[in-house]
């Protein structure tokens, strides 16, 4: 395993860090396959892997709920005696908060489901700018704080899917972030806060993780023919997880890439990629480039997030109702976009709420009958998540 500083918290983080939002079920997905998962958790350790990160919500029955991640996590490390070992991250559920005690109240729950006195990184979860600015209203800095100088959390951060701009309006508003986990892949390099995101964090010494390196898998299930055939004319062969994974583990302003691993062989092969040193050349980067822009070709229409529709005066998020609509097609993969559809876009900003009034129709750069692409939109993703 190699291994990299964290930013200003001077940690020593495994490179690959153990994402637990997607570990093997039974039945739903509130049901983990414990012996399974124990199995996984138990070969990352003690094959070099030292952070593992969840969340109050992940493997819960609804989108939002009080998950079984945290407290399957919690009980393996305990009856395992790995908590001293690693480097525990969860996050605190910003859009549940409603005043200043609930800081307190989800991070008591928390460290009981883990069954420990402190977590090591805590992030607040996918903040969007409407959650910052009500978080900060009701005092969460003070509750950071307080948490830092408690010793119940030892490193502070947060995790977003927001664009570069409001990424540096975040860093800059808190000295004591230390780490912030930020959405990166190939072909991501310009879509939320992205590469200038990255290049942001490393100036400011914010240490920086990597979600969705696979794009929720999709990188490497399915290729279409035409990617296949790209990777073939590479000098170096890899395959698809190598260069999804190595290409960011090239870059040097990627501290810990984070992999939501669901088998035992999946766990197998990121450690072993995570172990070998690998420097992609100059043509083969070229190649990576050729790859998304091939992924691109698969869009659902030509929105170019050039955001000159917006603000829509009924608050509907154009560019990220169309995004989600063109990720969904480019990686055939409606479930994994419905769920950043319906937890990243508030419930009175999705497609639905067009009313066509035919405001936005004359600053399409594209040219794009906006509404009549929303309306595509809402049919794919219908008005709510049932994707489990
Ligand atoms: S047509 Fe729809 S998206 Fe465009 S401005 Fe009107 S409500 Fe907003
Ligand atoms: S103006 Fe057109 S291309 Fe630009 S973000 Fe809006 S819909 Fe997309």
């Amino acid at each position: 395993m190699i291994y990299n500083k964290l930013g200003k918290s001077n940690l020593k983080v495994s490179r690959l860090g153990f994402g637990t939002m997607r570990l093997p079920t039974i039945n739903s997905n509130a049901d983990i396959d414990e012996i399974e998962a124990s199995k996984m958790l138990e070969y990352g350790i003690e094959n070099g892997i030292n952070l593992i990160d969840t969340a109050y919500p992940y493997h819960s029955k609804e989108l939002d709920g009080n998950g079984n991640s945290e407290k399957f996590v919690g009980k393996f490390l305990k009856e395992n005696n790995y908590r001293d070992e690693i480097l525990l991250c969860t996050k605190s559920p910003s859009w549940l908060m409603e005043k200043k005690s609930d800081f307190d109240y989800y991070l008591d729950i928390q460290l009981d489901k883990l069954q420990t006195d402190y977590i090591d990184i805590y992030l607040l979860h996918s903040l969007t700018v409407p959650d910052w600015n009500k978080v900060k209203d009701l005092g969460v800095l003070d509750f950071l704080d307080d948490c830092l100088a408690s010793g119940k959390v030892k490193h502070v951060g947060f995790s977003s899917h927001i664009e570069v701009d409001y990424l540096i309006e975040i860093l800059d508003e808190y000295p004591k972030w230390e780490v912030a986990l930020t959405q990166m892949n190939y072909l991501d390099e310009y879509y939320q806060s992205g590469v200038m995101g990255l290049d942001y964090l490393k100036q400011v010494n914010v240490g920086s993780m990597i979600m969705e390196p696979l794009r929720g898998g999709r990188l490497v299930q399915n290729i279409p023919k035409e990617i296949r055939e790209l990777w073939n004319m590479a000098k170096v062969k890899r395959t698809p997880v190598e260069w999804a994974l190595q290409y960011l583990w090239n870059r040097d302003d990627v501290d810990c890439v984070l992999s939501g691993m669901t088998s035992l062989d999946q766990v197998k092969e990121n450690i072993k990629i995570a172990s070998k040193e690998d420097t992609i050349s100059e043509y083969d980067q070229e190649l990576i480039r050729e790859v998304a822009r091939t992924y691109r070709t698969f869009l659902g229409n030509r929105c170019t997030r050039c955001g000159y529709c917006m603000p829509c005066p009924h608050g509907v998020d154009i560019i990220n109702c169309l995004t989600e609509y063109n990720i969904a097609h480019m990686m055939n993969d409606p479930k994994a976009s419905a769920m950043q559809y319906f937890s990243l876009i508030d419930d009175d900003s999705r497609a639905d709420s067009c009313v066509e009034c035919m405001e936005c129709l004359p600053f399409c750069t594209q040219m794009l009958n906006i509404p009549e692409e929303l309306q595509k939109v809402y049919e794919y993703f219908g008005s709510e998540f049932d994707h489990f």
